[in-house]
């Protein structure tokens, strides 16, 4: 899971004309537009969950075709055996684990702020 972010000009219906935007990003989806000038935002709710697991899943689906056929068939088996099957590349898959869970918790604790 990636987080980045886009500088674009946009208009802003608080300033009342084109500013410099900041866009940010979690995968290939807008999370916030904020203003600039004025730094009115606007957030945009993304499943962050759902995100999580189509990128695993994509990750997954490039292993043998076996693990994907278990995978259509039954996915709580599938989950639960997950962690056995990664293990030829445990860091690698930790490390995105973890920075896609912290990436998580950050946009949650801010939605729940802004409750
Ligand atoms: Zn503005």
């Amino acid at each position: 899971m990636k987080k980045h972010e886009m500088e674009a000009v946009l208009f802003c219906s608080n300033c009342d004309h084109e500013t410099p935007h900041k866009i940010v990003y979690i995968n290939d989806q807008i999370a916030q537009i904020e203003c600039q000038q004025c730094h009115h935002a606007i957030d945009l709710e993304i499943d962050v969950v759902k995100e999580f697991y189509k990128e695993l899943y994509k990750k997954i689906s490039t292993k043998p075709a076996r693990i994907t056929n278990e995978y259509r068939q039954d996915l709580s088996i599938f989950l639960r055996k997950l962690p056995f099957r990664v293990i030829s590349k445990p860091y690698r898959v930790m490390k995105e684990l973890n920075e896609s869970r912290k990436i998580i918790e950050q946009y949650r604790q801010k939605y729940d702020d802004s409750k």
